[in-house]
C-alpha cells in the first residue's frame, strides 16, 4: 500500500506539539517510548488506541483472552467478526493498531501475567500500564515496577466507577502505600463486571485519564503527574481526589521495606 509522504512525518502530531504541556520535546519522548500494556479488556483497549494515536511507536500487549459478544459494548478495537471468531484480543488489537500507524512496532503476547514471566514481558519497557481486571496482576506489577524502578499507572473500572493512580517508584506512593493488601477472592468476585455490570463510558473515561498520566511520564513531564488516587463516579458526576502519600518513614512493605511478596509468589 502506498502512503502519502506526509503521513510518515511529524506533522501528524502537530496539534499535540502545539499543546504547551508537551511541545516538540515531549512529543519526541512519546515517539521513542516502549510501553507494556497488561490486559486488553475495556480499559486496556481504549488505552492502546489512545497511545498509538498519540505517537507511541513500540507496544507490547499482554492478554490471554478472546473477544466475545459481551465485549463489544465497551471495548475499543474489536468488532463483530472478532466476536464471531472468538479472536485472541492481542492479535485483533495488533492488526487494528497497525492500521493506525504502519510503522508501529507491536509485540502481541497471548498469555496471562505471572510472577515467572513478568521479567521477560516487561524487559526493556519504559512504562507499564494496567489494563487488567484482577488485583493479583496489579500487585504483581507493583512489586516488579518498584523493584526494577519502572514507572507504571494503576487503573480500574467497574459499574459507572473508576480509579487511576500514576506511580513513580521511590518518588510517589505505590499501590501498596494506598491499598496495603488486595481484596479477598470473595470480595473481588462480588465486584466483577460480569456480576455488577459496567458502562463503556466509565471504561473510556478511566482509560483516557490513565493515558493522560502515561503521556506525562513518556514526555518527561512528571511534575504534572496527579498526586492523587482519582476516583470517578460517572453516573452521579462525581470526582474525588484522595491524596496518595508515600510514608517518609518507609512503612510501606513494598516501596519502603522492599519486600516483594507478590513477585516472590
Ligand atoms: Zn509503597
Amino acid at each position: 500500500m502506498m502512503l502519502e509522504p506526509e503521513s510518515l512525518n511529524l506533522p501528524r502530531y502537530q496539534r499535540q506539539e502545539l499543546f504547551p504541556g508537551l511541545g516538540r520535546s515531549g512529543q519526541r519522548g512519546i515517539l521513542n517510548a516502549r510501553v507494556l500494556i497488561v490486559g486488553l479488556g475495556g480499559v486496556g483497549s481504549w488505552l492502546s488506541e489512545l497511545l498509538v494515536r498519540a505517537g507511541v511507536s513500540m507496544l507490547r500487549l499482554v492478554d490471554d483472552d478472546t473477544v466475545d459478544w459481551t465485549n463489544i459494548a465497551r471495548q475499543a478495537m474489536y468488532d463483530e467478526l472478532d466476536a464471531a471468531e472468538h479472536s485472541p484480543k492481542v492479535y485483533s488489537a495488533a492488526e487494528y493498531l497497525g492500521r493506525i500507524n504502519h510503522n508501529l512496532d507491536i509485540e502481541p503476547k497471548q498469555t496471562h501475567l505471572y510472577e515467572d514471566n513478568i521479567a521477560r514481558l516487561a524487559d526493556g519497557m519504559d512504562l507499564i500500564l494496567d489494563g487488567t481486571s484482577d488485583w493479583s496482576s496489579r500487585f504483581l506489577i507493583n512489586d516488579y515496577a518498584v523493584k526494577m524502578d519502572i514507572p507504571w499507572v494503576f487503573a480500574s473500572a467497574v459499574r459507572d466507577e473508576g480509579q487511576v493512580l500514576p506511580i513513580l517508584p521511590g518518588k510517589t506512593a505505590c499501590l501498596r502505600c494506598v491499598f496495603e493488601t488486595p481484596p479477598t477472592p470473595e470480595e473481588e468476585k462480588s465486584e466483577k463486571a460480569s456480576r455488577v455490570g459496567i458502562l463503556g463510558t466509565a471504561v473510556a473515561a478511566v482509560a483516557a485519564m490513565e493515558a493522560n498520566e502515561a503521556l506525562k511520564i513518556l514526555a518527561g513531564r512528571t511534575e504534572a503527574l496527579s498526586p492523587y488516587l482519582t476516583k470517578l463516579d460517572l453516573w452521579s458526576n462525581q470526582v474525588r481526589q484522595i491524596p496518595a502519600v508515600r510514608d517518609p518513614k518507609n512503612t510501606c512493605p513494598c516501596c519502603g521495606q522492599r519486600r516483594f511478596d507478590f513477585l516472590e509468589g
